[in-house]
């Protein structure tokens, strides 16, 4: 079997190569010319031909497919439709920073897995059940194949498509190492997102690791009962012993963990919901943000404006803590959050869903 590019952080690469006089040196710069240009390096003073062509033999450089991309008329938000090492397709976004006009950047919305097993009932891509894990390569060239397609830079990377994270967790953090290289796409680990349902012995783990990324849980209710409605991964891994982890997070990185909440009218934006996060969070500093809810069939609407306003007057009353509201885009093509589901971007017909 070839040893992917891609794939390996550079060390890993050393130590797979080393047999065949691959140095440090030249194992990052095998990673550099992989990820920006998609080969080999060219023949230099530390890499001489023969060593290049036992390289070659040695190795492989594999690339996604893409078999969409849709470019969202109302926000700039696009989509790609990617095909891997399996026939199953999987989605990326390209978000546009577009708050500072002079500097502009994207940040890459990437899938750790094909489909999700969490079964949450808000989100497209857990209607659509478990299909595999990514591999470190096939998460990593999501963010360089948008960053060819994109005129600015990607500054950002953010586990939001679909999948659940930490369920494919060596990979992840894998192409966490892989992506934050400063020989290759060189994007720092604090400006890379894992967002989560809340899998507790992955939180133990990024703990344990002090891996520099942001953490994000998606809580979604306080009330239990009501969570294990919406999020079945509520039986698994209920809500107390998730607080307990988040803590044991915060003390040991001294990270502010951030809450997303996803809205929805009449369930979870009610004066209750946020006396629950207020009394649940006690002691524990985190973000909150509020995400609308982006439900296909129409079974979840999002707040109304009135509704909004109260649910964060009540939550400024009782959290002293910074809450946002999140813009999720791109709804015109399918691509906000909860909306990925591994399809074109056609209309949603009711076999889709
Ligand atoms: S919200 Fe995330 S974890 Fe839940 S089903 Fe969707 S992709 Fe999976």
């Amino acid at each position: 079997m070839p040893i992917l590019l891609k794939n390996f952080t550079s060390d890993q690469l050393y130590a797979a190569l080393s047999h065949a006089g691959v140095t440090p040196q030249v194992a990052r710069r095998l990673q550099a010319a992989a990820l920006r240009f998609g080969e080999l390096p060219t023949v230099g003073q530390d890499l001489s031909r023969a060593r290049l062509d036992q390289i070659r033999h040695l190795t492989k450089i594999p690339h996604l497919t893409l078999d969409e991309k849709v470019v969202s008329a109302q926000d700039g938000f696009t989509k790609y439709l990617f095909r891997g090492d399996g026939p199953e397709p999987f989605e990326a976004v390209s978000i546009p920073l577009l708050h500072r006009p002079d500097d502009l950047k994207q940040v890459a919305c990437v899938s750790s897995q094909v489909g999700c097993a969490m079964g949450c009932l808000f989100c497209a891509t857990g209607r659509m059940g478990f299909g595999r894990n990514l591999a470190a390569w096939e998460i990593v060239d999501q963010v360089v194949k948008i960053q060819a397609d994109s005129p600015h830079p990607v500054r950002g990377v953010v586990f939001m498509g679909m999948g659940e994270p930490l369920l494919n967790y060596d990979a992840v953090v894998t192409a966490i190492r892989i992506l934050s290289e400063p020989c290759g796409m060189a994007i720092a680990g604090k400006a890379i997102t894992i967002s989560t349902v809340g899998i507790i012995p992955g939180i133990r783990r990024l703990t344990a690791e002090r891996l520099p990324v942001r953490l994000i849980v998606s809580l979604n209710s306080a009330n239990p009962r009501q969570r294990l409605e919406l999020m079945p991964v509520e039986k698994a891994h209920p809500t107390p012993d998730l607080l307990q982890a988040l803590r044991e997070y915060h003390e040991a990185t001294g990270q502010r963990v951030t809450l997303a909440w996803t809205m929805m009218a009449g369930i979870n934006t009610n004066a209750d919901a946020a006396q629950r996060i207020a009394d649940l969070t006690r002691g524990l500093p985190i973000k909150l943000d509020l995400i609308d809810v982006n439900d296909p069939t129409g079974r979840f609407q999002p707040p109304t404006r009135e509704e909004l306003d109260n649910f964060r007057d009540a939550l400024r009353a009782k959290l002293a803590m910074p809450v946002a509201r999140r813009y999720s885009g791109g709804r015109d093509i399918h691509a906000a959050c909860g909306m990925l589901a591994g399809r074109p971007a056609g209309p949603i017909r009711a076999k889709d869903i």
